[in-house]
């Protein structure tokens, strides 16, 4: 068994999913897991990690945006109770 060729094999089949794989090599992956049930029980174990295995490009970007919007709502809630307490502290003392 090459193993350095599964290595490679398992780095590309992240991008398997999201069409990032055309042409040549993705019949290359595709003829090595045919061949090879090392690779294949990876694939298997890697897509029931991740259930959005079809759209990892498209949700990568949308966690970026969720934690982002997070963050910003975070903030703003920080600055809203420091708003507040500073008010209180003005309104009160
Ligand atoms: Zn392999």
């Amino acid at each position: 068994m090459n193993r350095k060729k599964c290595f490679v094999i398992k780095d590309l089949i992240k991008f398997y999913g999201k069409d990032g794989l055309e042409g040549e090599t993705k019949k290359w992956v595709d003829d090595h897991l045919l061949t090879c049930s090392d690779c294949k029980s990876w694939m298997d174990t890697y897509k029931e990690d991740n259930e959005d295995f079809e759209n990892i490009s498209l949700t990568d970007k949308e966690k970026a945006l969720i934690k982002r919007v997070k963050l910003v709502f975070k903030l703003g809630i920080g600055v809203i109770i420091f708003l507040a307490a500073w008010v209180s502290i003005w309104l009160f003392v």
